[in-house]
């Protein structure tokens, strides 16, 4: 277990940004997880688990308490049943159940961060979702003091989100538990339409596991949803906004803004997201709001690559990319009448 004091944590974020933390723990052991975890609940400190820090916006002035990172390690594969610790890194672990030739998570392949992450926000790419492969979740319960094994059905999952996400002063994810399937080295059938369309099949089909993980990845790189040190479109936490549910009624009124703003003959995205529920795009309703690609003059700006991803171009600071995130929201409900949410978690701050 490593310790340091006043520690900067924005090397650490994707973002490279946010303040130092009182204390920084590194804990390779589930062991030591717990023990830290304990410490902390037992002295009334403030905790922030940090595993790849790829979905999280620190504020500059940083964290006032312990922050934990999770460096765990431990992937044991029997038949078609995996076990990840909390801090393996969920590409590597995507690539090696290729290898194995096992089919449910090839398509999340290049998504950043840590496998202990995944569940919180039931992390999903290209028509794959984890929650359609998790079995189960083993987490230190900060509410009972003791380590618990919660079943797929208690993990309350949702489109990016869960049980854990709800309730964040909870759990501390160890291990993650998933059921994948022997196709004899193909894909789970391929859902997303961009996909297919890329491998020149009809969705519904399998390929072969290698040729899925590598579409994927290339569908992703053209975005700057894979992450390059080199290339600041990636100094991102991917989408910054969800796409918004709407229920029958505000989707109707949705509908009419569109007709009004842009012309009666401009369809906006529908997706059915349950009974009397539509899903539109976030990335539709920021571009057709007029912030498109590379929008902003200062030193967090629109990646280039996706409208959706907001990035800092290398001398940011926190303030600088809530600016732009508010400018975002307040253009999006001005022109559409929607408030778009943030999907990266904030610390110490607000949007
Ligand atoms: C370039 C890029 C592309 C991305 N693409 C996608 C995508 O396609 N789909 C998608 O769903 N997401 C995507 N993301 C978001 C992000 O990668 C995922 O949400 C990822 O699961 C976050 O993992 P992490 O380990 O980095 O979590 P962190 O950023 O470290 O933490 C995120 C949250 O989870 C909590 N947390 C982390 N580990 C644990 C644990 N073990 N126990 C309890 N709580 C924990 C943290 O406290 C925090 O609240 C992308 C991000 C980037 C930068």
């Amino acid at each position: 277990m490593q310790e340091l004091h006043d520690a900067p944590l924005a090397p650490l974020t994707t973002f490279r940004l946010g303040g130092p933390a009182t204390r920084l723990i590194t804990a390779t052991t589930d062991a030591e997880v717990i023990a830290a975890v304990r410490e902390a609940d037992d002295t009334g400190t403030p905790l922030l688990i940090i595993g790849g820090g790829s979905n999280l916006v620190i504020g500059d002035k940083g964290f006032a308490g312990t922050a934990l990172r999770i460096a765990t390690t431990g992937f044991a594969l029997d038949g078609t049943r995996l076990e990840l610790a909390a801090g393996e890194v969920w590409t590597d672990a995507v690539a090696r159940t290729v290898e194995a030739g096992l089919a449910g998570v090839e398509c999340l392949a290049g998504i950043p961060g840590s496998a202990g992450a995944t569940p919180i926000q039931n992390v999903g790419a290209y028509g794959q979702e984890v929650s359609s492969t998790i079995t189960e979740v083993v987490a230190y319960d900060r509410r009972a003091r003791e380590t618990v094994t919660l079943a797929n059905a208690d993990c309350a999952f949702s489109y990016r989100h869960s049980r854990f996400k709800a309730d964040p002063e909870r759990y501390v994810v160890l291990r993650v538990r998933f059921e994948l399937e022997d196709a004899d080295g193909l894909s789970a059938p391929i859902k997303y339409a961009e996909t297919a369309r890329s491998l020149g099949v009809e969705p519904g089909d399998r390929v072969p596991l290698a040729t899925a993980r590598e579409t994927v990845l290339k569908l992703r790189s053209g975005k700057g949803m894979v992450l390059d040190p080199e290339d600041h479109d990636t100094w991102s936490a991917g989408s910054f906004f969800t796409n918004p549910i709407l229920t029958d009624e505000e989707f109707t009124a949705f509908h009419a803004r569109v007709a009004e703003r842009l012309g009666t003959d401009v369809v906006p995205p529908a997706y059915p997201a349950g009974e009397g529920h539509t899903k539109t795009s976030a990335a539709w309703l920021i571009d057709k709001s007029g912030f498109t690609k590379g929008y902003g003059s200062g030193p967090a700006r629109i990646s280039t690559k996706h409208t959706l991803a907001l990035t800092n171009r290398g001398r940011a600071t926190t303030e600088d990319l809530l600016a732009l995130a508010r400018e975002v929201v307040a253009g999006v409900r001005d022109a559409f009448g929607i408030t778009l949410v943030n999907e990266p978690v904030t610390v110490g701050v607000e949007l």
